[in-house]
């Protein structure tokens, strides 16, 4: 039988991070539904080739601008334009060659390309915490002003999201997040203190990017997403809680008012909340892995560590306090999960830093777009100060 219905037309911000790579898989078992019309990538330029030959988009940008020679070279005999550059991001979002943005470049990088893409009122993906962590009272307005829906791609959010359908006129009484515990659950300070990057890097449920592994490592990922929580669902704080729920097959669960609760559940696999998002509101068939009910299996639920695992009270008081303490919470974190990647700092003086930054850096309660990119650049001058020190 013809499909009548053209192909939704995908920006795919970040194709060669994790969540971009997965994207691609789940756009290939779905060609006749899915058109992808731009691929970016920050460093990777063999892959975005690669995936550029591939997919056939209309665009690709490099941020590198380094690499642009390159991928414009092995590109030149396509019909396909190549730009390069931070400003590239964003020009390219505010082009009609796309119906909807899947926001998977890691950290605050994604805002502004984000921000763009909802100023042309076109529905995003979001993979990108980040920008609801930093700027979610901005980004969120923006959102209804230009009536840009965003639907969420976090497993958690995206689990949220579903169990709230068909429930808009009923109250929450509050969202528990699940959180698996990360590779180091049940650990204490003096196990923390020796760990190393690739230890952290071996995260027991999901294969992810290094920045998101250190967070889930660190649980400061719960911290933020919390705060993403609160912004996407319009929650007030002391309405989003945790659990550490460490086989991570209930992606999250909401309490209505009557106690009644929903949760969403399947195997831990992002995949599913990718191909949710970009399918939205359908949802399509695939043959992955499903839950085993036959097989003995426990769920189990426990409360955080918040004296060993101290990020997450951190988040917890930048979500309660609001302002720019999240953005300022979230660029000290960059910085020290890159200066922990690169073996320039211990786990636990990741957590140090933070602290010493959301001291140092100055509150705003209100603030603007450009107040926030102030405190950003505020907090990571500051939060790299320390480290050489
Ligand atoms: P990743 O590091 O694997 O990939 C990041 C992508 O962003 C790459 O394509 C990279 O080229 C691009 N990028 C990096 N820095 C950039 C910059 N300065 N400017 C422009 N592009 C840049 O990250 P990931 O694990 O795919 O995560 C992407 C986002 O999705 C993050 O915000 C993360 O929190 C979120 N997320 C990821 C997962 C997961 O399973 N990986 C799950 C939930 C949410
Ligand atoms: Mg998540």
């Amino acid at each position: 039988m013809a499909n009548n219905n053209p192909a939704k037309r995908i920006a795919l911000y970040g194709s060669t991070g994790s969540i971009g790579r997965q994207a691609l898989e789940v756009i290939s078992r779905h060609a006749d539904k899915f058109d992808v019309t731009v691929l970016t990538a920050q460093h990777n330029d063999e892959l975005l080739v690669k995936q550029a030959l591939q997919y056939k988009p209309d665009i690709v940008v490099i941020g590198d601008e380094k690499k642009y020679a390159r991928v414009k070279e092995a590109l030149s005999g396509e019909m396909i334009k190549v730009f390069a550059g931070e400003s590239a991001l964003e020009e390219t979002a505010a082009l009609d060659v796309y119906d909807m943005m899947l926001a998977a470049i890691v950290g605050f990088a994604g805002l502004k390309p984000t921000i763009r893409a909802i100023e042309m009122g076109k529905p995003i993906a979001l993979a990108n915490k980040e920008t609801l962590v930093v700027a979610g009272d901005l980004v969120m307005s923006k959102a209804v002003a230009n009536v840009a829906p965003i639907i969420p791609v976090d497993s958690e959010h995206s689990a949220i999201f579903q169990c709230l359908i068909g429930e808009s006129r009923n109250k929450i009484d509050k969202v528990i997040l699940t959180a698996s515990g990360g590779p180091f659950l049940g650990k204490k300070p003096n196990f923390l203190v020796n760990v190393k990057r690739d230890h952290a890097l071996q995260h027991p449920n999901w294969k992810m990017g290094a920045k998101i592994s250190v967070d889930s490592a660190t649980l400061m990922n719960k911290g933020l997403e919390m705060i993403e929580a609160k912004w996407l669902f319009n929650l007030r704080p002391e309405q989003v809680v945790i659990t550490i729920h460490p086989q991570s097959i209930i992606h999250s669960i909401v309490q209505f008012e009557d106690g009644s609760m929903k949760a969403q559940m399947g195997l831990p696999d992002m995949k599913l909340p990718i191909q949710y998002a970009l399918a939205f509101p359908k949802r399509l068939p695939n043959d992955y892995p499903r839950y085993n009910f036959k097989k003995p299996n426990t769920l189990t639920f426990e409360e955080p560590d918040l004296k060993t695992f101290r990020n997450l009270p951190l988040a917890s008081e930048a979500l309660f306090k609001g302002g720019n303490l999240p953005c300022i919470l979230n660029a000290a974190n960059e910085i020290a999960v890159y200066a922990f990647l690169h073996n320039r700092i211990g786990f636990l003086e990741m957590t140090d830093l933070i602290e010493k930054t959301i001291q140092r850096v100055h509150f705003i309660e209100k603030p603007t777009l450009d107040d926030y990119f102030e405190s950003d650049a505020e907090a990571r001058n500051f939060a790299a100060s320390l480290i050489k020190l």
